[in-house]
């Protein structure tokens, strides 16, 4: 088939289906957007807080732009030396067109869409049989941290990207860096503009290789001064100190491993004649505990060490490897490496992390070498006082820096002390994690959040939204299912954000289609996803759940409050009233689904009559379940800044009556499941009950009952359900 014929035929196709309506965002006219008029359009754009009159001008956040590389440009670190890229090559601008929209529609019948795209239409001989892979381009633009600042570029070695100029030219890769892509991204770039008809390239960029560090290279390390210049200061708090300082007490400088990277490693080399060892102590949600998965990636696949065993002979197990492990260490054997992966969502949480890291710190001032890493929200939110406070501290990483830890910690064996906290655009994870769980497996697919709610320290923790691909998910869930994972849970802090950063754009809706057509049968049974946000929630979202085969028929959508003054404070973006539109759709279009929710009390302003529509809203929807907090303020966040704080003992009240009621509730919705017969995946042994194995319904509630782990672990039975309580069901296996 020529390439025509197979234009025409995709032409045809699309005539029928289309009713996109093609987003100019992602096409690049020859008059190519310049680094100077992208930072235009990205200027912050300032918020008038509607309704939240209370906050300083100055306190307010600004909005943060939806791509990600806007929020980057001018402000931080990040550098994208290069992008992995593949290419469609086709005739005409209108071809290229075409063929991106018929790659948006999603309706392929290929895992891999783009790799279909380029075997049945492009141009280009030399890559179509390879799914159009290029491969690795460099940035034709070096630019250092301070040209970034004056946009000014300068040229790199023509050379370096020699291998690639049979594939794409060099005029067409200036063109592609010029938008800053980012991993995930499909563009059209003209191939030329020296020929009166240039080719068109229908580029994808796989992954980005990004420099965060500009200043953690030799050359610097060997500097007298322990602060970077001001100039770099100001450009966010990447540091190296490469100075460290006497411990007190022992007035002894600090000794970190020797962690060398070894070159070819995929799995833990049991020979090493010195093993170094790691732990990991995990605080927090779903999220830092896939964040840890991944932290324990790195740390056995690409560093080659070895996770410390329990001391109790009878339970050979991991102590603290286990990511969700939250294990006390202290008796065990001391690691090499010490990795507290934190949280600080809710009260006292930088003290908890503080006293945590006591022992630690003893260990090193007592001479032993061993390097100390504070990971994760508390650890961003504290950056450079985590060293002051606790100077024996080697490492402090935001969650954007999970993938790097290897990098980070190549330069902590050589006895710096690293701050990695400045947003970041993200890469893919190379090394894969190492999962706590053999049934369920965790997936982030947006990390980040740019909503405002005015409670939360989540946006400045996590950073802005930053959506991974759709054939990267669908990739690691494919690995999940050849490893035998029955079930996933996809994660995002706000879900139906999921893909408004890409380009093009997809939504949550078009991900969960494409997830259930390609993870084969008989592989993943059950997707799950946690957490959708009111505000953005979409009918296509209700309707995947209602039809597709391995989409659970369980909401989890926190309401937070019942009063819409209250909701407006927040900056939620609903009322009462439209988020009971939202859970009647439900109902009305998957009767037997689970709805759970968050709900804070005591949020500051909160009346008597206020708290009342909170206990309203939840006898109008009856939640399966409820997690339930009492409001507390939280650093660089606009509510703790508020008068009309709510005393604790208030609180405290409230939360105990939104717990009884929430109880009641559950209690109700299990016992609907009595004497019913119900679906239930077997992940574990009853822990209380031995000969008890423990199980979940599609919808997520837990049942116990007699069985056999080793014949039952990972599949799919019925239970005829006998007893019922609030959060949990017993039955008899069929
Ligand atoms: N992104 C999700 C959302 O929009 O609901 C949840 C993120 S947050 C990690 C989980 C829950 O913690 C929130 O839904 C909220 O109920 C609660 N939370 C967040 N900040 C809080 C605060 N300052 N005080 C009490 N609870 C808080
Ligand atoms: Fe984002 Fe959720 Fe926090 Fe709101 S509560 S800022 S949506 S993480």
């Amino acid at each position: 088939m020529s390439q025509n014929d197979v234009f025409l035929r995709i032409l045809f196709s699309f005539m029928i289906l289309s009713s996109y309506n093609l987003s100019k965002s992602f096409i690049l006219s020859p008059a190519i957007r310049t680094h100077r008029n992208l930072a235009t359009l990205s200027v912050l754009r300032s918020v008038e807080v509607d309704g939240c009159d209370e906050i300083p001008a100055t306190k307010r956040r600004l909005w943060f732009p939806v791509k990600p590389q806007d929020a980057l440009l001018n402000q931080y670190n990040t550098i994208v030396k290069g992008a992995y890229v593949r290419h469609v090559l086709v005739e005409t601008e209108d071809m290229a067109d075409v063929a991106i929209k018929t790659y948006l529609k999603g309706d392929m019948d290929s895992q891999d869409p783009f790799g279909l795209l380029a075997s049945d239409l492009s141009a280009c001989s030399l890559s179509r049989d390879e799914g159009g892979k290029v491969g690795w381009i460099m940035n034709p633009f070096h630019i250092s941290a301070a040209t970034q600042t004056n946009e000014e570029k300068i040229r790199i070695d023509h050379n370096s990207n020699v291998a690639v100029y049979p594939l794409i030219s060099e005029y067409a890769i200036e063109q592609l860096f010029e938008v800053r892509p980012k991993g995930g991204d499909v563009f059209k770039i003209p191939s030329s503009l020296s020929s009166n008809r240039p080719k068109w390239h229908i580029c994808r960029i796989d992954d980005l290789l990004l420099d965060y560090l500009p200043n953690s290279g030799q050359a610097n390390l060997e500097s007298d001064s322990d602060l970077f210049t001001d100039e770099m200061d100001k450009k966010g708090t990447n540091k190296v100190f490469s100075k460290r300082p006497k411990l007190k007490g022992s007035g002894t400088l600090p000794k970190t491993p020797n962690i060398i990277i070894p070159t070819s490693a995929t799995s833990i080399d049991p020979k090493r004649p010195i093993a170094k060892t790691y732990q990991i102590i995990t605080n927090g949600c779903q999220m830092n505990v896939a964040d840890s998965e991944r932290l324990e990636g790195v740390l056995q696949k690409q560093l080659n060490l070895l996770p410390i065993y329990s001391s109790t002979p009878q339970e050979d197990a991991l102590l603290v490897s286990t990511p969700s492990s939250t294990k006390s260490t202290s008796d065990s054997k001391s690691p090499d490496i010490i990795v507290i992966n934190t949280c600080t969502i809710r009260d006292h949480a930088e003290q908890k992390v503080y006293n945590a890291l006591g022992p630690y710190a003893a260990r090193k001032r007592a001479g032993k070498a061993i390097a100390i890493v504070v990971a994760g929200c508390v650890a961003q939110q504290e950056g450079e006082n985590l060293l002051r406070r606790v100077p024996e501290v080697d490492l402090v990483m935001g969650p954007q820096y999970v993938n790097r830890l290897a990098d980070l910690l190549d330069d902590v064996s050589r006895g710096h002390q690293v701050v990695a906290t400045d947003p970041t655009l993200l890469t893919e994870d190379l090394s894969r994690p190492i999962r706590g769980h053999k049934v369920r497996a965790w997936v982030n697919i947006i990390h980040g959040c740019n909503e405002h709610c005015t409670y939360c320290v989540v946006p400045g923790t996590r950073g802005v939204e930053q959506s991974r691909s759709m054939e990267h998910v669908l990739k690691e869930c494919l690995d999940l299912a050849s490893l035998g994972y029955k079930e996933i849970t996809l994660l995002g802090q706000n879900i139906d954000a999921y893909g408004r950063d890409m380009t093009p754009k997809r939504t949550f809706a078009d991900l969960l289609h494409y997830l259930n057509d390609h993870i084969p049968s008989g592989t993943i049974e059950r997707i799950r996803y946690v957490t959708s946000h009111p505000r953005y929630f979409s009918d296509r979202v209700i309707d995947a759940v209602a039809s597709l085969d391995k989409v659970c028929e369980c909401f989890h959508m926190p309401f937070q409050s019942g009063d819409d003054e209250i909701l407006r404070k927040m900056r939620r973006g609903y009322t009462f009233d439209s988020y009971m539109k939202i859970i009647q759709k439900i109902r009305d279009r998957a009767p037997d689904a689970s709805i759970c929710g968050d709900v804070i009390v005591g949020f500051p302003g909160e009346t008597d009559d206020a708290f009342q529509r909170t206990l309203d809203l939840m006898n109008a929807v009856r939640f399966d379940n409820l997690n339930t907090f009492a409001y507390s303020p939280r650093p660089n966040t606009e509510a703790a800044l508020w008068e009309k704080q709510v005393p604790d003992d208030v609180k405290s009240e409230r939360l105990q009556i939104v717990q009884r009621l929430s109880t009641q509730h559950a209690l109700e919705r299990s016992e609907r499941y009595l004497g019913k017969r119900v679906e239930v995946l077997v992940e574990d042994r009853n822990p209380k009950h031995i000969g008890q194995v423990m199980g979940r319904t599609r919808q997520n509630r837990q049942v116990f009952f007699e069985g056999d782990f080793q014949t039952l672990e990972g599949k799919v039975v019925h239970v005829d359900i006998t007893e019922a309580r609030p959060w949990s069901l017993t039955g008899i296996l069929v």
